[in-house]
């Protein structure tokens, strides 16, 4: 058995960011730029008008005479000529500052009696306008490596990049092995349950943003394994759950070899999830999870998204971890890390729950973290900060 950190590594191993492929912008929110984009322009493109007002030459303002409105500037029609001394603009927020004029003034501090503007005295002496370039200037680059957020995607559409290099999104292949799986839909015979693994595998790399192919469940025979392990060939990654244990069916464990399984290391010393694989199948990277419900998608969670966001560019680290305070005592923990199911409160406190049966699906789903139990942990008590994780 291995730590879990030194697990994940293995893993992260095995896997390298995809290639770049080119997308529109409108496509690429949550993906992983490849290349830097550039803007192609300045922004704004020209000095603009901060706010509704007119348009001057503060000098005219000391002498307190009135100003001479010549003409208008809108957002998008810009005033043609340029100010002359004693002379205004009427301007409109986004237009073009008109030449001559350094200032804006804000309409509610002026007063116009046909083309006769007046100016109050104590006018806030803004400027008012939003110089060239300030928002970026032509050549201002979003780097490789940034995962794009809203607010990337609205900046990009500002540089005038309508379509960037992003990383190719992780296809999937997930394989359910087991004589007793029947699919979600079918009628089960009396020994037969309905394959979940695989759908909550496949929700949970949609979520991550990868793409997910479910291959049809595997039997527990070579020949079963051997074929459904082939359709899996071309994608990014393969994760396959159950058979990974020490009983006589178990014969991803067993025959890894013989199905062409190059494992980088089998077992790994956390709860739920003991029976965990990776290595490679003829090259591809694979994952091989328990059958346990709660122990494949915890063991997802924890090692295969990792893995997927590092194929899709992002950093190669391990779920995020936050903090609670403990809503109980807890016991001390045995050799293995343990990952406990557990409800987080509004009063910031996480509640593990009453049973951490890995078979148990309904406590997955009630729950939204894992509280984490280093080795050895000693108890801990209502009160204390714990280590959490959120799923
Ligand atoms: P195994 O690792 O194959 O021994 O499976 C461990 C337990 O998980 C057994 O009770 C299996 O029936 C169950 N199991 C395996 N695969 C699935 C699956 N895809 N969906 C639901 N339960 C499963
Ligand atoms: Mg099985």
């Amino acid at each position: 058995m291995i730590p879990v950190s030194a697990a994940l590594d293995a893993i992260l191993a095995l896997v390298a960011p995809l290639p770049g492929e080119t997308v529109a912008l409108r496509d690429v929110v949550g993906r992983v730029l490849a290349a830097p984009a550039t803007a192609g322009r300045d922004q704004p493109p020209f000095d603009a008008a901060q706010m509704d007002g007119y348009a001057l030459r503060s000098a005219d303002l000391e002498t307190g005479r009135p100003l001479r409105v010549v003409g208008t500037a809108t957002a998008g029609h810009g005033f043609t000529g340029t100010i002359q001394p004693g002379e205004a603009v009427r301007i409109f927020t986004g237009a073009p500052v008109p030449g001559g004029a350094d200032r804006v003034v804000m309409q509610e501090e002026t007063g116009r009696q046909g083309d006769v503007l007046t100016v109050a005295a104590n006018a806030e002496p803004g400027p008012f306008i939003r110089p060239r370039g300030g928002d970026f200037a032509r050549g201002a680059e979003l780097p490789a490596g940034r995962a794009l957020r809203p607010a990337d995607i609205a900046l990009l559409a500002a540089m005038n990049v309508s379509q960037v290099t992003v990383h190719r999104r992780p296809a999937v292949a997930i394989l359910s092995t087991g004589d007793e799986l029947v699919p979600p839909g079918a009628d089960p015979g009396p020994d037969q349950i309905v394959a979940s693994n695989g759908y909550g595998l496949a929700a949970l790399v949609t979520e991550t943003g990868a793409e997910a192919r479910l291959l049809p469940i595997a039997r527990d025979s070579l020949d079963s394994l051997d074929a459904c392990l082939r359709l899996g060939e071309g994608a990014d990654l393969i994760v396959t759950t159950g058979g990974a244990s020490v009983g006589d069916h178990d014969l991803l464990a067993r025959d890894g070899t013989r199905l062409g399984i190059d494992l980088a290391f089998y077992k790994v010393a956390m709860r739920p999830g003991k029976p965990l694989m990776a290595g490679r199948l003829r090259g591809t990277p694979m994952l091989g999870l328990p059958g346990n419900p709660v122990s494949a998608l915890v063991c997802g969670r924890l090692f295969a998204v990792p893995a997927l966001r590092r194929l899709a560019g992002h950093p190669p680290e391990a779920a995020a971890r936050a903090t609670a305070v403990l809503g109980t005592d807890l016991p001390a923990n045995g050799a293995r890390e343990h990952y406990m199911r557990a409800r987080t409160g509004t009063d910031g406190c996480a509640y593990p729950a009453d049973s951490q049966d890995s078979s148990l699906l309904h406590i997955l789903a009630q729950s939204d973290a894992l509280i984490v139990r280093p080795p050895h942990d000693p108890p801990r008590h209502l009160g204390e900060t714990v280590e959490i994780v959120k799923i």
